[in-house]
């Protein structure tokens, strides 16, 4: 699938959000790394005002691309080119170098938990957890310590 960018002013800049007083101001992850310090974030598709979260998936049955709200609390997806049977495994790769994320934790449906990176520094202290359990990516992306004491979320998509 071509992926045609545009090219703009706006590429490479990260979205900030300047509200409005007083009103309560969306948590947005404006960037995120893989462990080779690409970046995940992409105009592939937009939810809102905020740049997707990109991700290469590979099941048993296709490759295909995830996009993720970069908004905290945020359940939307938007999965491209990509079948896959329910609960199947699947491995989630960086979009630019094609390697597989690295394992993080293990989530409590078993599976393997991998990491992006919010930080170029690609420290597990600053990342955040996808499930590789397909029917388990709604709930099981965590963050870390430090993320949520920044965000002041325990759990990213809960
Ligand atoms: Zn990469
Ligand atoms: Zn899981």
């Amino acid at each position: 699938m071509a992926l045609l960018k545009k090219s703009s002013d706006k590429t490479g800049e990260p979205v900030k959000k300047t509200g409005k007083k007083g009103a309560p101001e969306p948590r947005v992850i404006t960037e995120c790394f893989c462990h080779n310090k690409h970046s995940l974030i992409d105009d592939l598709s937009k939810f809102g005002d905020y740049k997707g979260i990109s991700l290469k998936l590979v099941s048993s049955l296709s490759k295909g691309q995830l996009t993720l709200s970069p908004v905290i609390g945020d359940l939307s997806r938007t999965f491209f080119n990509f079948n896959y049977v329910a609960d199947e495994l699947i491995k989630i790769c960086c979009p630019t170098c094609l390697e597989p994320l690295p394992v993080y934790d293990t989530c409590s449906c078993g599976a393997d938990l991998v990491a992006i990176f919010t930080s170029r520094k690609a420290d597990f202290s600053e990342c955040v957890g996808i499930c590789q359990r397909v029917g388990c990516l709604n709930a099981k992306i965590m963050c870390s310590e430090s993320l949520s004491r920044l965000i002041r979320h325990r759990h990213y998509f809960y």
